[in-house]
């Protein structure tokens, strides 16, 4: 069932993790798809990549509109691109809430900015926002991308009730541990990464991480004619995280 056939997407921060198994997925079924990333390096055909830094204003118009441009117009932006934080609110400087702040909520901004006047000429609009559990959730140690995240989760619902009557609808995910290089990273900066990695897989109710596909797979849901009536919503991909209260062993 090829649900995006004859659809156009952008997806950013799509050279890896849950961006890069979105646009391959994105693509699989059907859609031509354009990658913008830091370093889209890793990115070969199907997909189109083009480099730009979220942060970066005139980047992300100048890559919207080669996107744009080879692909022939646009459909589905896939806002994705994001960095992490760790800390309290006493751990991290003026500077670092900025510049996470930069990539995380305004670089979703300038993407979508740049993206709406395209949007509106699709007869299937939708804009899908990498959010997070930490957008409800409460986590210790991450409070500054905690707070990007609530960003993110507040800007999905104002775009939604901005854009509706255009025919454009918003939603986001609300991913909880997921597989990706990203993550990878954090346990290898463990003293020893695989008890790290058997510690976090204990704390998930499902008893493993959530994967970049799953993760692909209710974005592309939201990006697609079949989710036509839903927007202005948060969908969780947290194996459970936050739904469930399991009675300890
Ligand atoms: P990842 O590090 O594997 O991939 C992120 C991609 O974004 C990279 O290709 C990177 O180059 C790109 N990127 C980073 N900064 C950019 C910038 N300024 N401009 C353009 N591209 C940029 O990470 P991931 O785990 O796939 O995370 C993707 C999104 O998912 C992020 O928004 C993150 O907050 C969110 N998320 C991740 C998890 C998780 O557990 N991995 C959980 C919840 C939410």
């Amino acid at each position: 069932m090829n649900d995006f056939e004859g659809l156009r997407a952008l997806v950013t921060g799509g050279a890896s993790g849950i961006g890069r198994a979105t646009a391959e997925l994105l693509a699989e079924r059907g859609a031509a798809v354009a990658v913008l990333d830091l370093d889209p390096s890793s990115v070969g055909e199907p997909l189109l990549a083009h480099r730009a830094d979220v942060a970066d204003d005139a980047s992300v118009r100048a890559a919207v509109a080669a996107a744009v441009a080879g692909l022939g117009g646009l459909d589905v932006l896939v806002n994705n691109a994001g960095i992490g934080a760790r800390g309290t609110v006493e751990d991290n400087p003026d500077d670092e809430w900025h510049r996470v702040f930069d990539v995380n909520v305004v670089g979703m901004v300038r993407t979508a900015r740049a993206c709406l006047p395209h949007l509106r000429a699709s007869r299937h609009a939708a804009v899908v926002n990498t959010c997070s559990i930490a957008a409800t959730a409460g986590l210790p140690q991450r409070a500054l991308y905690s707070a990007t995240k609530g960003a993110v989760h507040a800007l999905t619902l104002a775009m939604a009730a901005d854009h509706v009557r255009e025919g454009i609808r918003v939603n986001c995910v609300n991913p909880g541990t997921v597989d990706t290089p990203w993550v990878g990273r954090l346990l290898d900066a463990a003293a020893d990464p695989a008890a790290e990695r058997a510690a976090l897989q204990a704390r998930q109710p499902l008893g493993r991480l959530v994967t970049a596909a799953e993760v692909a797979g209710a974005i592309a849901y939201l990006a697609s004619p079949l989710s036509g009536a839903t927007t202005g919503t948060a969908l969780a991909v947290d194996g459970g995280m936050q739904g469930l209260r399991l009675r300890p062993e």
